[in-house]
Formats: C-alpha cells, structure tokens, sequence
C-alpha cells in the first residue's frame, strides 16, 4: 500500500491540461492537409491518379477527407507542392460537405444542431457501435478513459446500453450483416438523440467503399450529426470533436 502511494505519488497529476493548454504532436502525425491550389496540373493528376482513396478531385483540387486514410502518398509524390500534412487535429464538421476541403474547415461550434450544447453539455452518455471496424477506430475510442485523456472528467461517458445513451458513435463501414444491430441500436436510443459517424469507414466506407457489402456511409442509413474523420482518427480529434459540438 505505501508502495502504491509513493508511486502515485512521484507520477504526479498525468492527466492532460488539454484543451486549456495546447497540444503539439509529433511530426509523422498527419492531420489537416493543406492543398496547394498553384500546383501544376500534371502533379495533382498523378496525385489524384495515385490516391488509393480516390479522394482527390484534380478538376477543383480539393480533398475529400471523409474519404482519405491519410496514407500521405500524394504528399510524397507532390514533395509537399500540392498537399502538405499539418499536425491539427481539428477535422470534424457537422455536415458532410464539409469534408471535401483545400485544407479550409469551417468552425465547428458554429454548426451545432438543435441545441444540443444545452441539452448535453453537461452530461453526454454514447453507445459505441463498431459495424465491422478493423478495431483501430475502436482502439482509439478506448483510449479516451485513460488517465491522460480522462474523457469522464467532462460528463461523456460510453454506457453499456442503447437505452441509457443519448446516442451512438458509429465506426466501420457497415457491414451487410451490422446493419440490423445498428439500425436496432439506433431505434433504442430514446429521443433526442445524437449520431456521430467516426473514421473514414463509417463516414465513406473507407477502404472498403464500392463492396456491395458495406453501406456508402452512415448517412444513407440515417442522419448523421457529427463527422470526424481519420483512419482512424486521433483520441484529441475525438475528443476536440465532442467538446466543441456539445460542450
Ligand atoms: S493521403 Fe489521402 S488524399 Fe492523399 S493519397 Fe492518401 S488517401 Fe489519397
Ligand atoms: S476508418 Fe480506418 S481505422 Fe477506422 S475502422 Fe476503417 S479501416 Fe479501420
């Protein structure tokens, strides 16, 4: 026992000032990319050409980051001419649209729906529902109830039930065979509720879009309130996600 304390004791407080203290993370961290609206157009071609995402319009040379994995191959092969990676984490938007971007992100506050600052800002319960996610999104989700992120210090809990949550954050690309749980899930969650889609999988389909497996996004199945895009996205870009829109 004395051993425990004088553990905790030299640890210190780990838990993150975050947000009132900035973050700076680590320069192979990808976030926001920044695109190059000068750069020749043979170099967006092969850029759009490469994307394995098909997440690049070379006609208005836009990014669609509800749909990229953040490989970094178009800013290899442009050496950062037409797409550069920054380190903010800050991706999410309340409408779809928004994602397809040159690296220019509306602010998100600004686009809250229905309220829901005053009918959640002080206590958010969710359900986590992975529709066939590869665990990464998942992995990250958990991370958030660590010490360092200590999500329970805002009043955002992730609840056992459908029936005690005031809604659902959505990973994977939704299987064929996911649908029902979710769609059941969904119906439980009583009224008003909030669905976030989180990573590119339950936002696009991800990697997986075009299977006749998956579904084309989470929107097409029901209205999504909050996209936060990634593969998977960063614990600080779920968490800026959750503390802007409903904090
Ligand atoms: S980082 Fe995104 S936009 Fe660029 S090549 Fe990869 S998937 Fe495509
Ligand atoms: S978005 Fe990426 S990390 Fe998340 S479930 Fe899909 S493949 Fe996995």
């Amino acid at each position: 026992m004395l051993n425990t304390l004088k553990n905790r004791f030299e640890q210190g407080y780990r838990t993150s000032r975050y947000p009132k203290e900035k973050i700076e993370l680590p320069s192979p961290y990808r976030g926001l990319p920044k695109v190059s609206s000068n750069a020749p157009a043979d170099v967006v071609k092969l850029c759009a050409d490469e994307c394995p995402q098909n997440a690049i319009n070379p006609g208005n040379k836009m990014i669609d980051i509800g749909k990229c994995v953040f490989c970094g191959t178009c800013e290899r092969l442009s050496e950062g001419r037409f797409v550069s990676f920054s380190r903010n984490f800050e991706l999410a938007v309340s409408m779809k649209e928004h994602l397809i971007t040159d690296g220019d992100l509306p602010s998100l506050s600004k686009h809250s729906k229905r309220n829901f600052k005053a009918l959640f800002g002080r206590s958010l319960q969710l359900r986590q529902v992975s529709a066939a996610g590869c665990n990464a999104c998942e992995a990250d989700l958990n991370v958030l109830a660590t010490p360092f992120f200590d999500l329970a210090r805002f009043g955002i809990n992730f609840v056992a039930s459908p029936r005690h949550a005031d809604g659902i954050v959505v990973t994977g690309p939704i299987s064929r065979n996911m649908k029902t749980a979710l769609l059941k899930t969904y119906e439980a969650v009583p009224s008003p509720k909030v669905v976030i889609a989180a990573g590119s999988c339950s936002i696009t389909g991800g990697p997986f879009a075009g299977s006749h497996e998956v579904s084309p996004g989470l929107d097409s199945l029901i209205p999504v309130d909050l996209f936060i895009p990634g593969c998977p996205p960063h614990p600080l870009t779920y968490l800026h996600a959750l503390l802007t829109y409903f904090k």
